[in-house]
């Protein structure tokens, strides 16, 4: 498997080096966005690890520049915004995933297997399950057809369910994920918003997709 890790910050990038290194993986590396960019595109690599603040051409830029010319390679973000409206964003551009800096080399690890595992979407921002469709372009969701009134929290939400379907996720990984809360907050407000999103997304059909791990938290799947 070939990484290819576009971050300007040389304490970061040699880390990563190393510990994808030592995992077994093939890594190339770029400094400059511009020079991530090209590498990207080559199509020779099975996933880009993208820093978001880089110089000459930013994260956001190459994410929607390899969407754009259609390039399906799963892309994990490394950010240290955590706003809602940039992993909005993000998914909307078509990132596969994120990571929060400063986050556990272990962490970034499972991400990037994850994201190896699962591969890229249908056509990279339409994924269905079951019944459920969401187009991560357009940020939008139905389910038998039928368009879901989702606020940008909830499409978030179920971004990240979807995203990350048949593996449980922990409460405090859903609230660094969704509202960039520190993990060790209080995990009250994210089963009051999944209760909203499945009073959406489950409760008018017949079959629930969202799942509670019980001990853990939740997990979106298709169960018989
Ligand atoms: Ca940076």
């Amino acid at each position: 498997m070939h990484l290819l890790i576009i971050e300007d910050e040389e304490k970061t990038l040699t880390a990563l080096r190393q510990g994808f290194g030592e995992a077994g993986y093939d890594v190339s590396t770029a400094r400059r966005g511009d020079e991530g960019l090209v590498l990207a595109r080559s199509k020779t690599h099975d996933l880009v690890i993208l820093d978001i603040m880089l110089p000459h051409r930013d994260g956001w830029e190459i994410l929607a520049e390899l969407r754009r010319t259609g390039a399906r390679v799963p892309v994990i973000c490394l950010t240290a915004r955590d706003s809602v409206e940039d992993r909005v964003r993000g998914l909307e551009l078509g990132a596969d995933d994120y990571v929060v800096k400063p986050f556990a080399f272990a962490e970034l690890l499972a991400r990037v297997r994850t994201a190896l595992r699962r591969g890229a979407g249908p056509n990279g921002t339409v994924v269905h399950v079951a019944d459920l469709e969401v187009d991560f372009l357009r940020q939008r969701a139905s389910r038998r057809g039928r368009p879901l009134d989702l606020t940008g929290r909830e499409f978030a939400l179920l971004g990240l369910l979807v995203r990350r379907r048949g593996e449980p996720l922990e409460r405090r990984e859903i609230a660094a994920q969704v509202w960039g809360m520190p993990r060790d907050s209080d995990s009250n407000a994210i089963d009051v918003a999944i209760r909203r999103l499945r009073g959406k997304v489950d409760e008018p059909f017949e079959r629930p997709l969202i799942h509670t791990v019980r001990g853990i938290g939740y997990v979106l799947d298709e169960r018989p």
